[in-house]
């Protein structure tokens, strides 16, 4: 087989395996994220405050346009921080102060363990 091919066939397969990983993802609508905090969810689902917070902290919120454009670059992520989309789909509508807290809760729930990053 050459390279060429083995190449392409590695590159279907992660963009298979990403779309699998990814199945489910509801494109309609803007995604919002906690700026002190790991929740994540549709605006429809955040307070309704002026300008529209976390439901649990009251954290302000940042956005995408898209829950495409919310998990854009989230493959790349995945290769060095294994299990970071996992998490990050259970994550949707939890509010946590540290991605390490949300990783302690997702343990105990999932059994399933994610490396956070030291700062993280
Ligand atoms: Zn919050």
């Amino acid at each position: 087989m050459s390279n060429a091919i083995r190449k392409a066939k590695r590159y279907a397969e992660r963009h298979r395996s990403l779309k699998a990983r990814l199945r489910g993802i509801d494109n309609r609508g803007i995604i919002v994220y906690g700026a002190g905090c790991v929740w994540w969810d549709v605006i429809e689902n955040a307070a309704r405050t002026r300008p529209p917070s976390c439901p649990f902290c009251g954290s302000v919120l940042f956005q995408f346009d898209s829950e495409r454009a919310f998990w854009f670059g989230s493959e790349a992520y995945e290769q060095t921080h294994p299990g970071y989309i996992a998490l990050t789909k259970w994550l949707k509508g939890k509010c946590f102060k540290t991605m390490k807290d949300a990783a302690v809760a997702y343990e105990l729930e999932t059994g399933i363990h994610y490396e956070t990053e030291a700062t993280a």
